[in-house]
């Protein structure tokens, strides 16, 4: 690990002073401090954000506002969020181990790097580490990697799972840079690599996130998060289904999904949705408009599977919902 400089702030405003080229944010710290030890990120200067006033885990009237520094484990056992987006609680739950929840932040969270191992080798070249090296993924291991949102520059899968719940609720996410704020939808934030996989959010320098806001969704109640994995323990996924079902008798009256595992970003599914609204909730509609998940799927050498396996994830998902299964 290389020398840095390390300093706390006691004022969010401070952030965009202290945060420039070099410098990178800390809070809980489980990424950034396996990154730094591996040499992947090398920041000349840590700044600590954990004194900062951005806690709190509160239902108002137009939903649910978590400050970027709760805990996951305090977010994933919060009775609010149990009771109206279990999807979420699910999503932390299966993320990561007991350990790893009690230290990392939600804000982090959404900000955690890819778990592609050419990323984190730095002998081996990876354009998302050293921009223009090349994509050792592409010819190499890939089963892991993502069928959706690919480029010729970068293969790799977003990991966060709570990312997937909260795109999948149409969350947005608060930016505070210096006495500027600016709200943002986690859909719009994270971007596909293109030829830029170094680039993967809407991030600026010196930008904080400082709350995430989940919108009032009294069906929510009826959500959940499919993840599977090669091992029932914690393990990043295969393909998971982060699901939220509104139903009428056995009419679909309205639905939310979207994937992990296999996305370049969470993938949002707004197509299969509105080919689910209005229909009925059986296995056979289920499986026919998950076959739009994979439209443009661009499977690489070692994870064909995973074109069929997204496909029946979201159809279980759906069908453990509505007591199908
Ligand atoms: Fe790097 Fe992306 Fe290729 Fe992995 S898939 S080696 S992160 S460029």
């Amino acid at each position: 690990m290389r020398p840095f400089v390390y300093e706390s702030l006691s004022s969010s405003q401070q952030a965009a002073s202290r945060c420039g080229p070099g410098s990178a944010f800390i809070a809980g710290g489980t990424t950034i401090i396996d990154l730094m030890k591996l040499e992947v990120m090398t920041p000349s200067r840590l700044v600590d954000v954990n004194a900062l006033p951005m806690s709190g885990i509160e239902m108002r009237e137009d939903g649910l506002r978590i400050g970027a520094l709760e805990k996951m484990s305090a977010v994933a056992i919060h009775p609010e969020v149990i009771a109206h987006y279990p999807v979420i609680s699910e999503a932390l739950l299966k993320s990561a181990s007991g350990q790893i929840r009690n230290m990392a932040s939600i804000g982090g969270n959404l900000l955690q790097r890819t778990r592609c191992g050419y990323f984190r080798d730095v002998n081996t070249p990876c354009n998302k580490r050293e921009p223009g090296s090349g994509c050792s993924a592409i010819d190499g291991e890939n089963r892991m990697h993502a069928i959706l949102g690919t480029s010729p520059s970068c293969i790799a899968t977003h990991t966060s799972d709570l990312a997937v719940a909260l795109v999948a609720l149409d969350t947005s996410i608060r930016i505070q840079n210096g006495t500027e704020e600016r709200l943002m939808k986690l859909d719009d934030f994270y971007l596909a690599p293109g030829y830029t996989p170094d680039r993967e959010n809407q991030l600026r320098p010196g930008d904080l996130i400082t709350e995430i806001r989940v919108p009032k969704l009294p069906w929510a109640k009826r959500s959940a998060y499919l993840k599977i994995r090669d091992r029932d323990s914690y393990e990043f996924a295969l393909t998971s289904a982060a699901v939220a079902l509104d139903i009428d008798g056995d009419k679909i009256r309205d639905v939310r999904i979207a994937v992990g595992g296999v996305g370049t970003k969470p993938w949002n599914l707004p197509k299969v949705s509105q080919a689910l609204i209005g229909k009925s909730l059986k296995q056979e509609a289920l499986v026919e408009a998950a076959k739009l998940a994979v439209e443009g799927a661009h499977p690489s050498k070692h994870n064909g599977f995973k074109v069929d396996l997204v496909q029946r994830t979201i159809v279980r998902a759906l069908m453990n919902l509505g007591g199908l299964a």
